[in-house]
């Protein structure tokens, strides 16, 4: 073992990020590897891509990465994901990254019944479903971290968003019951609220506006921003390096908070 990364702060940790197949995931995966984690992704995508991303961690950081996959809105896969990795790493997870999610537009009057249901079960009910599996280990160990990633629209509503807005808001409200629950044990749970984030949903975003409104695509990704008094999106290394924050030493006192990483939108 190389003293380089006995040094490491966040060595022999395991975390599972879900959905970091892709966008803000990935890059918490990567900030958290980057600091001696061992890392579970999780998320849709080609395999081979995914077989690449794993051995591509493993070989940058010295860490260990594997791959679970699971439809995080599916019950029963959940359960299957909990049993795959305690057979990777009997003694259960010490970070969980509650990340996968969606974006669907419609007005709530049209909304389909079908994407509500689907959001509110990948956003929210995953979040509390592997929070109840994965907690008892770190119980055990008197040591882990819980981190939701909410959104700024877990505190404000924009229109035609009402499956995401209400899942993000829940989560905040998940957060902070558990971070009541857990508080003085060793654990902490608390949630990252970003902004815009220049990831594959925020693009599918502005394709989808560029489209509808018939502007271009640069446009279009500037009218969206334009909703930080900043005017810039947020960096996906950013919202990894808070997550990394969180499991520092630093963090240990923080519980049930929401870091809001947003560019100044929500302070209007
Ligand atoms: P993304 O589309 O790049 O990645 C989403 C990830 O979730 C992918 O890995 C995908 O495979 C996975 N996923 C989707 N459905 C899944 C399912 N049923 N089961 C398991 N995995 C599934 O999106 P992103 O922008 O990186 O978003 C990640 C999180 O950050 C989401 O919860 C999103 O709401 C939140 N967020 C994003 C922004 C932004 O501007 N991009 C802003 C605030 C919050």
């Amino acid at each position: 073992m190389n003293n380089s990364l006995l040094s490491k702060p966040l060595h022999k940790k395991v975390a599972l990020i879900t959905g970091s197949t892709s966008g803000i995931g990935k890059g918490i995966a990567e900030s958290l590897a980057n600091h001696g984690c061992d890392v579970i992704i999780n998320g849709f995508g080609d395999q081979e891509e995914i077989k690449k991303l794993c051995a591509d961690i493993a070989m940058t950081y010295s860490v260990r990465a594997e791959f679970v996959g699971a439809d995080l809105s599916k019950v029963p896969e959940i359960e299957d994901l909990h049993e795959a990795i305690l057979k990777l790493f009997p003694e259960g997870l010490d970070i969980l990254v509650n990340n996968a999610g969606i974006q669907h537009l419609s007005p709530v009057e049209s909304f389909p019944v079908e994407k509500w249901d689907f959001m509110i079960s990948l956003m929210l009910s995953a979040p509390f479903h592997l929070t109840r599996l994965f907690l008892p280990y770190m119980k055990q160990k008197g040591w882990g971290r819980i981190i939701n990633i909410s959104s700024a629209h877990g505190h404000v509503a924009s229109p035609n968003k009402c499956a995401y807005v209400s899942a993000k808001h829940g989560l905040i409200g998940l957060t902070k019951t558990v971070a009541v629950e857990v508080a003085g044990s060793g654990v902490t749970c608390n949630a990252i609220c970003p902004g815009y984030v220049e990831t594959p949903l925020f693009l599918k975003q502005a394709a989808d506006r560029s489209k509808d409104q018939g502007i271009s695509f640069e446009q279009a990704k500037s009218q969206i921003v334009g909703i930080h008094s900043s005017k810039e999106p947020v960096k996906i290394e950013q919202v990894g390096e808070i997550a990394a924050f969180l499991c520092s030493p630093a963090a240990d006192q923080i519980l049930g908070t929401s870091i809001m990483v947003d560019g100044g939108w929500t302070i209007k």
